[in-house]
């Protein structure tokens, strides 16, 4: 289970949360001040081999005439 790092927007505070699903890694509520206005970030805690957008193909459009 990976471990994300959020960051309040309303009182700065960083925190780690361990997410089981990845809906519940949205809308995280601070820990600090129980705001929802928190972002994720992108940091490598354990997330490594954790790979996202890897589409194949998604370089611009091919079907231009
Ligand atoms: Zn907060």
């Amino acid at each position: 289970m990976p471990i994300y790092e959020y960051r309040c927007k309303d009182c700065g505070k960083t925190f780690e949360k361990l997410v089981f699903n990845s809906s519940q890694s949205e809308n995280v509520e601070c820990e600090n001040c129980k705001s929802k206005n928190t972002e994720k970030l992108v940091s490598a805690i354990s997330s490594a081999g954790f790979s996202s957008g890897s589409s194949s193909g998604s370089c611009g459009y091919g079907g231009f005439s």
